[in-house]
């Protein structure tokens, strides 16, 4: 009776907690545990999962399959080219290799959800045990209001939320233990391995451990100041490993517990603990309200809102050449590093769904194609508060004024300089707005929008939703 282990977005040894159990059970019964990954390219591409993050997805795999090896646990890709496909695949792997129990770490998105259900209700038919653990959030209870319901609104959520994790465990799981002899291991290429940026985010979870403690331990304090500024190298870019797993949340936990006791401060208090939160809150929202998994807004009445389509508009944001050097940068930002800073994902998104006033649908969509970190909670959850048509939106009123937005985070200019380098030569004062003829001698577009029509638009075309 084998023990299996199915990892799927949680691509870690540490702090894992179906790794963990499996491997504890395995060895009361003095069976084998074996460890599967089951990528599915076709399916990624369906849901626009960038190439940045596949690539990332294949190192993660192949630095696992090595630590795993050195353990005597044997790591097998099984690969598939849809979920679908999967119940038959997975099940067969078991009854040759006289697998009894699988184990995983549930996966929250609706698709996933299904395919889950569907692998279960196989194994099932086969008498093979499953056993399902919490799914990668701080918090791993639900997090309820005191009528038991959802909360839509961050704020009383994130109260609850401390609360409970003020109760909870926060130990990280133990490392599995090891079961044989290293086995012999070579990394092997994938079919569907990609390039990715590699020097900014090495596939390896002990640099995602190291890089995070160096994080808690220099840059924690001063994150509340410089987090929005995205020329500072000010937030912990541990994105990437949140979203494929490489990070489990308890080592998060502890090692912001850690940095707050030496310092001397409240681990409630913590800024960077509370975006933390964020990306529970939209976790949560996304298991309670399938119906955002399902290109619904958040907010009913905006499926009223007509978008305006402009092929030429979009494919210049896309490209980083819509004449607002600030989005522009941001999105070069993107393209070239699969990464964007916070600050400017909220800057482009707002100029995409509100003075583009383009579907947020489809920006969402080029954005995950992209993102190295693209994660369909808080991708969704941010171009919904972006495009206010989300739960705890920003008011449709607040339209970002990228002009002020650039003066105010990029006060020098020096990210727009880095990312749209033809601008480079323009002052401070200019280079958040070029005159028209500087704009011609650096090769610069004029702007495709003209702010103050496109504000008034957007605010009049909310406004007509009322009462609807
Ligand atoms: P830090 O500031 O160091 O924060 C630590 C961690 O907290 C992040 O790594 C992330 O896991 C989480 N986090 C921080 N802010 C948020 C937030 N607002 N919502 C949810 N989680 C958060 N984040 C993703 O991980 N994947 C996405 O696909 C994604 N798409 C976004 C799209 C838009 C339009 C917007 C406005 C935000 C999006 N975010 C997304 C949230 C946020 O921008 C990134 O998590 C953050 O920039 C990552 O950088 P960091 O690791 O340095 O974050």
């Amino acid at each position: 009776t084998n023990h299996l282990v199915w990892l799927r977005n949680d691509l870690r040894w540490r702090d894992n907690p179906a790794l963990y159990y499996a491997s504890v059970a395995a060895q009361a019964e003095q069976s084998n545990l074996a460890v599967i990954v089951t990528p599915t390219p076709a399916q990624w591409s369906e849901h626009n999962e960038s190439d940045a993050k596949t690539g990332l997805r294949a190192g993660l795999v192949n630095r696992l399959a090595t630590a795993l090896a050195a353990l005597g646990i044997p790591l097998h890709s099984l690969e598939a080219k849809t979920f679908d496909q999967l119940p038959e695949i997975i099940s067969q792997f078991c009854l040759d290799n006289d697998i009894h129990n699988v184990w995983f770490n549930q996966d929250l998105p609706i698709h996933e959800q299904q395919r889950d259900k569907a692998v279960c209700e196989r194994l099932q038919q086969h008498q093979i045990n499953t056993h399902l653990q919490a799914e990668d959030l701080i918090v791993a209870q639900p997090v309820l209001s005191q009528q038991g319901t959802p909360f839509k609104v961050f704020t009383p959520f994130f109260k609850r939320w401390l609360t409970l994790l003020a109760q909870q465990d926060i130990t990280p799981f133990a490392d599995p233990e090891p079961q044989a002899e290293p086995l012999p291991f070579t990394p092997t290429s994938f079919t569907w391995e990609m390039p990715f940026r590699e020097d900014l985010w090495p596939a390896d979870q002990d640099t995602a451990k190291q890089k995070l403690w160096q994080f808690c331990h220099h840059k924690e304090r001063h994150y509340q100041a410089g987090r929005d500024y995205p020329i500072e190298p000010a937030t912990s870019t541990l994105s990437p490993y949140l979203a494929l797993g490489a990070l489990g949340p308890r080592q998060c936990l502890e090692a912001i517990f850690y940095t707050c006791d030496q310092e001397g401060k409240r681990w409630q208090d913590s800024v960077w603990l509370k975006e933390l939160a964020w990306r529970d809150f939209y976790r949560q929202l996304m298991k309670h309200f399938p119906l955002l998994c399902m290109s619904h807004p958040f907010k009913a009445e905006t499926n009223a809102l007509i978008w305006r389509r402009n092929e030429a508009e979009f494919q210049a944001w896309c490209e980083g050449k819509t004449g607002f050097p600030i989005v522009d940068a941001a999105m070069r930002q993107l393209n070239q590093t699969g990464w964007m800073h916070n600050r400017l994902r909220m800057v482009a998104a707002s100029f995409f769904t509100k003075l583009m006033f383009a579907d947020w649908r489809r920006g969402e969509a080029y954005f995950m194609s992209k993102l190295i970190d693209g994660e369909f909670a808080a991708n969704n959850g941010g171009w919904q508060w972006s495009a206010s048509t989300g739960c705890d939106a920003a008011p449709y009123f607040r339209v970002f004024n990228p002009t002020r937005q650039s003066e105010t985070y990029d006060k020098e200019g020096d990210f727009i300089r880095r990312f749209v380098p033809e601008l480079a030569p323009l002052d401070a004062k200019s280079i958040h707005d070029p005159k028209p003829e500087q704009r011609k001698r650096c090769g610069y577009p004029a702007p495709i929008i003209d702010y103050k029509p496109a504000r008034l638009a957007a605010i009049a075309a909310f406004d007509a939703l009322k009462g609807k």
